[in-house]
């Protein structure tokens, strides 16, 4: 998508060890009236499909997912990292590994908010080795919902989180796919995906 490839390439700052800052615009202030063009792009890109919920990872996943879900009109789930593996048999739980922090979480959602009924579309910020949506997967198996799509903001191409969901044969849509990134220069290079707008 050229207006998030574009503000990427303004405001966005390239770390050191594959990292992208985007937090003056993505996941920390966050821009709204770019989010809300992002959700119509998804909700074009996944027309069709018989999406009753959305389904994120907290935090910074659920900014985004709460603004598709008020454009597609149906409820938005956010899976919550636990402290402690909890026995309570009211959720799901999985463990996810965190590219940021280093650390494996435990993380879980109530059998309240995901059912064999969903047909769900899973909503992050960022997709770089996979692990976050790797456990979202598992969650929603868990409960028997159906994944109907995966819509990610930016998609760091140079990890391998994007091959390994599409290679499952899941619709995974990243509105910017980072193929390279230099931290000393700044110079970001973007796939092209000439579906998107
Ligand atoms: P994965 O589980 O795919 O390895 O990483 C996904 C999660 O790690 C995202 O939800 C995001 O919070 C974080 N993340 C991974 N890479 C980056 C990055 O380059 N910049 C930022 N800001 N977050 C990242």
């Amino acid at each position: 998508m050229k207006l998030l490839e574009d503000r990427i390439r303004k405001d966005g700052i390239v770390r050191e060890g594959g990292v992208l800052k985007v937090d003056s615009f993505i996941n920390h202030q966050m821009d709204i009236p770019l989010f809300r063009e992002m959700a119509r792009e998804w909700k074009r890109l996944f027309a069709g499909k018989p999406i009753n919920k959305v389904l994120t990872i907290e935090a910074s996943g659920i900014g985004i997912a709460a603004v598709v879900a008020s454009e597609l009109d149906v409820p938005v789930v956010f899976a919550k990292k636990a402290m402690s593996i909890n026995l309570d048999y009211d959720n799901y739980e999985t463990q996810i590994q965190s590219f940021t922090h280093k650390k494996i979480y435990n993380v879980i959602v109530s059998k309240k908010f995901l059912t064999p009924s969903d047909h769900i579309l899973i909503i992050d910020d960022f997709l770089a080795n996979g692990c976050a949506l790797m456990g979202l997967l598992d969650l929603a198996k868990e409960a028997g919902a159906t994944v109907e799509g995966i819509g990610i903001a930016v998609e760091k191409g140079f990890q391998p989180g994007g091959a390994m969901i599409r290679q499952r044969g899941i619709q995974l849509e990243s509105l910017a796919i980072v193929e390279s990134m230099d931290a000393a220069t700044g110079e970001i290079v973007f796939r092209p995906q000439p579906h998107q707008s």
